[in-house]
């Protein structure tokens, strides 16, 4: 009898220290990118085939190789461009193939046996959808359809850098629809940072596709789903019934045979880097994923990340070829509406401690009196992010962190935000009884507070009270909280709605007209040099929640009302603020752009990180030294020109989490593909560095390429 050999990609433990690919034997020949169940130490296992031109050079000796315990024979196997793009994420991002290609399925792959999988396949599919339907198209504006006629004539990829309200969603929509009428076969991916926008979206688009595709033809992928749901989704996606996926960063890497656009929304967010195991980018990958599969890509954002505004800059006479990426530009708001004018108070001219300025105050109680709604942001939930004895000075630390427990007045807990820790607020002060301890400084469960008490006698056009709502991570733990708490807004039955930076993405509310940031100026002294970006970012969009809906701007005219974006600041005049009042982004872009070429910093160089963590972090920098130290003996590529520059180990900012040191380094390089191949060559000296015994208390250490915060 003869057998044939399969290399295989599964998740292994990641002290196993076994290769990237283990070899198994099968009764017949199976392609890459079939689906197996294979036998690892005592359990089964879900695995991928993989190629044999990637397969370990040495193999071991027939007879002690294991036979697969099955195949998935109901799921087509993972297409070659699938298996490239694992394989690319895997390799740019340092971590192990099989890990990436397993995390890149559904969780319920892993525990369905082939029987189960053949049952839940056999699911009788949503129905068809009507070929002899047209779409109804509202008229697109004309910056609208200059994008559109860009998209559809050019190569790419595009940079859809337009206003808030300006369209861009229109846009997506008709570009996918162009695609999916041109090629029966053709599939669309449309990301979006939050989970918590999908919804709306959805209704969007299977509003508009469903009855022409068949209500099965939009699919979501996000982490907010059931197990079952996502295997659905998935399935749908790779066989190619599911037209549309509309998913979350983790979408990114879904099978789909059939793709030829990518959207990837509001690009500029933090969101879509994965911050655990593999840190991937999925916007960067969706690029990759694109030129690779022959798919179109649109990245759309009124506030880009500077890496993309640089890769669309335009060519001139010194840079005759310019970025990589067609710049498309949408200034315009849809109905003429105008943008929120910028409203800055001076917080130095205020008495000390004022939350909510007077004038700020009074324009939230004539907006309350003529029943339009406010948003008033605070990037911190809790009522005061520390408690505090007058007496002796103690303050409410956590005992497992190097940082603050939060002081929570609804359910009287003193929490810690960065591992869990929670303890009953006490009554007199731990350290010296005195019961004279205080909230310093505002959470958004305060600012609450506070509005419920300074518009009590404030009423609204039918002589009610004004309702005040809190949206945060706190009041939408529950499942379908956000959900419910968002309807009410749109419901109008909130006048004041408080929150964190959750309620500034997205969200289309039509009734408001002032949105307020009361507190901005924490991120202004960063040591992130990125803090300034995602600053304007977030306050640029969260301006564009006011005012969105012309037709009720024009019909409050007569009150003189006006959208408005407050920021309270004992800095008004900083650049961020100045930026925001005229709305330029371009001139906010090209002074942080000069910035950072002449420090030589990101999109200007590339940047990695390596983490230690220790149970001391005597321990965690030993590591990273000795690991550098061991880099330049060995003379890894970049080093000895200084094309890749190390700096030295350093504590994080928050240096320990539930008791666990951390320290990190920076690597840096004009060269992306040195930067590449030195880490590629650091990779086994890192685990040899970490087998030996003066590096015993090491816990962990990772590896972060084109990390988002410093
Ligand atoms: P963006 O994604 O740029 O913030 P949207 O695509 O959500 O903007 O559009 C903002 C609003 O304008 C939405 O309510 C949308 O339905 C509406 N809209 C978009 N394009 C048009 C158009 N061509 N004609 C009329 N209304 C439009
Ligand atoms: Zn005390
Ligand atoms: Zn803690």
């Amino acid at each position: 009898m003869s057998f044939s050999l399969v290399h295989v990609a599964l998740q292994t433990p990641s002290h196993s220290g076994v290769g990237d690919l283990l070899s198994y034997t099968s009764e017949r020949p199976l392609s890459p990118g079939t689906l197996v169940r294979v036998p690892l130490g005592t359990r089964e296992v879900l695995g991928v085939v993989w190629d044999a031109d990637e397969a370990p050079g040495e193999l071991p000796d027939g007879a002690t190789l294991r036979p697969i315990a099955g195949v998935l024979d109901g799921v087509a196997p993972l297409d070659a461009s699938w298996r490239r793009l694992v394989g690319f994420a895997a390799r740019y991002y340092q971590r192990a193939l099989g890990e990436v290609a397993l995390a890149a399925l559904p969780p319920q792959l892993r525990d369905l046996g082939p029987e189960q999988l053949a049952r839940r396949l056999r699911r009788p599919a949503k129905g068809a959808g009507d070929d002899s339907r047209t779409i109804e198209n509202i008229a697109l504006s004309a910056e609208q359809e200059s994008a559109r006629a860009r998209i559809s004539s050019e190569k790419g990829p595009f940079l859809l850098f337009g206003s808030t309200g300006s369209g861009k969603t229109e846009v997506y929509l008709r570009c996918v629809q162009e695609m999916l009428e041109a090629d029966p076969a053709a599939q669309a991916l449309v990301m979006v940072p939050e989970i918590n926008l999908t919804p709306q979206l959805e209704e969007r688009f299977a509003g508009r596709f469903a009855p022409r595709f068949g209500p099965g033809a939009v699919a979501s992928l996000h982490s907010g789903m059931t197990n079952p749901q996502r295997l659905a989704s998935w399935l749908a996606a790779h066989s190619g019934s599911a037209r549309i996926v509309l998913g979350t960063r983790m979408a990114v890497f879904a099978s789909l045979p059939g793709l030829k656009l990518i959207v990837v929304d509001e690009e500029h967010d933090p969101s879509y880097k994965q911050q655990e195991g593999a840190r991937y980018s999925a916007r960067d990958l969706a690029i990759w994923r694109g030129r690779e599969q022959g798919a179109k890509v649109i990245l759309g954002s009124a506030t880009p990340s500077l890496e993309s505004w640089y890769a669309s800059r335009p060519a001139t006479a010194e840079d005759p070829e310019g970025g990589r990426y067609v710049r498309l530009h949408m200034p315009s708001r849809i109905g003429a509406g105008a943008l929120a004018r910028v409203r800055r108070v001076d917080m130095n001219q205020q008495p000390r401690r004022t939350v909510f300025s007077a004038p700020l105050l009074q324009a939230i109680t004539e907006r309350v009196a003529r029943g339009e709604q406010s948003m008033i942001l605070l990037n911190r939930r809790g009522y005061a992010p520390v408690l505090h004895c007058v007496d002796c000075g103690w303050k409410s630390d956590c005992p497992h962190c190097s940082a603050h427990q939060v002081f929570h007045k609804t359910d009287r807990t003193l929490r810690c935000h960065h591992c869990g820790h929670t303890v009953r607020v006490p009554f007199h002060c731990p350290a010296c009884g005195s019961p004279d301890i205080h909230p310093m400084g505002k959470g958004t469960e305060q600012l609450e507070e506070q509005l419920g008490t300074l518009l009590r006698e404030v009423l609204r056009p039918d002589r009610t009270p004004a309702r005040i709502a809190r949206i945060d991570a706190d009041t939408t733990k529950a499942k379908g909280a956000l959900e419910a708490q968002l309807a009410q807004v749109h419901s109008g039955e909130v006048d004041v709605l408080v929150g964190t930076q959750m309620i500034a993405k997205g969200h289309d509310f039509r009734r408001i007209t002032l949105v307020a940031a009361v507190q901005p100026d924490g991120a202004l002294f960063s040591s992130d040099f990125r803090a300034a970006e995602r600053l304007f970012a977030l306050l640029m969009q969260a301006a564009g929640r006011a005012g969105r809906d012309a037709a009720y701007m024009a019909a409050q005219a007569v009150h003189g009302t006006q959208p408005e974006m407050w920021v309270q600041s004992f800095h008004t005049q900083h650049a961020v603020f100045e930026a925001l009042r005229k709305h330029d982004y371009e001139a906010f872009a090209a002074q942080q752009l000069k910035e950072r070429e002449e420090a030589a910093m990101p999109p200007f160089s590339y940047q990695a990180l390596v983490r230690a963590d220790a149970r001391t972090q005597e321990v965690a920098q030993g590591f990273l030294t000795a690991a550098t130290a061991a880099a330049h003996a060995t003379q890894l590529p970049g080093l000895p020109d200084g094309t890749v520059i190390l700096f030295p180990p350093v504590p994080l900012t928050i240096q320990r989490v539930a008791n666990v040191e951390r320290a990190q380094m920076l690597m840096e390089s004009s060269s992306r593909t040195t930067l590449q191949r030195f880490l590629a060559a650091w990779q086994p000296i890192l685990q040899a560095t970490r087998s030996q015994p003066e590096h015993k208390g090491l816990i962990r250490w990772l590896v972060d390429v084109d990390p988002l915060a410093i």
